[in-house]
This record gives structure tokens, C-alpha cells and sequence, in this order.
């Protein structure tokens, strides 16, 4: 999920199918407990020596816990400030004018088309 800065409604706010399909990992001290205003270390479980994960990513249905809506309708990422650096660089589709097909798998699993071009700003 990233942030808007587009002429039209960002996508990623009526989507949020990559933070409940992809498990979201990060080198560990990305966390508050060893980078003040980093991610929330209890929304997180450590996964090795190296990493940790968001919390809610595991399983056959993963749903990252700081998700926040209603998945294909509106979504909220609730630490959008505090998020990983794996959160920060997902680029959505077409956002900087090439595909993304981990986005569009994301997408496709939770039975949302691919973003296009013309989703990003008016007129195209
Ligand atoms: S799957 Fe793509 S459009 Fe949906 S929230 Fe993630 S980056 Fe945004
Ligand atoms: S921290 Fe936010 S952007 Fe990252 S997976 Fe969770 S809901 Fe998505």
C-alpha cells in the first residue's frame, strides 16, 4: 500500500488485497523496540534471528493486523506512518507507469482486476 499522490482516488484505498496475501517480513530492527517510531513491535512476531513479521500473516487466510476495512471496498493501513519498509516500496500497478504482478496477483486473489493506467489520473 502506498501513499496518494495522484490527481484521482488511490487505488490501494479501495483494495488492500496485497497486506491479506503476501506476508509483509522485515529486518527485525525496523521495529519500536529498537527504532523509536518504527513499526509497533507487538503488532509483530519474530520470525528468525534477522526478522520479523506483521502479525496476522500466517496461515491459509493471511490478514496483516494493522489492516483496517473491508478488503476490494476500503482499507486503511492503521500504522500507515510507522509501516515497514517491505509496505513502503510495494508499488501498486501502473502507479509509476510499469505493472506490478505481485499487485495484480494480490488483486486477483481476492477477485479484483489488475490496475490499469487510466487509474491514475483523470483523462487516460
Ligand atoms: S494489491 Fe496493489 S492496489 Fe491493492 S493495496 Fe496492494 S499495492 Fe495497492
Ligand atoms: S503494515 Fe500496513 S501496509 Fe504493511 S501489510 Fe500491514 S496493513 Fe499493509
Amino acid at each position: 500500500m502506498s501513499e496518494n499522490t495522484h490527481d484521482k482516488p488511490h487505488p490501494c484505498l479501495t483494495c488492500g488485497a496485497c497486506c491479506a496475501y503476501f506476508r509483509a517480513s522485515f529486518y527485525w530492527a525496523e521495529a519500536d523496540d529498537a527504532t523509536p517510531g518504527g513499526v509497533p513491535v507487538e503488532m509483530t512476531r519474530k520470525l528468525n534471528q534477522y526478522r520479523r513479521s506483521m502479525l496476522g500473516m500466517d496461515g491459509a487466510h493471511p490478514r496483516c493486523i494493522a489492516l483496517e476495512g473491508e478488503i476490494g471496498r476500503s482499507v486503511y493501513c492503521s500504522i500507515y506512518e510507522r509501516r515497514a519498509s517491505v509496505c513502503r516500496v510495494f508499488t501498486p500497478s501502473w502507479e509509476n507507469g510499469e505493472p506490478n504482478e505481485r499487485c495484480d496477483r494480490a488483486r486477483a486473489a481476492w477477485g479484483l482486476e489488475p490496475l490499469r493506467p487510466g487509474d491514475w489520473s483523470a483523462g487516460e
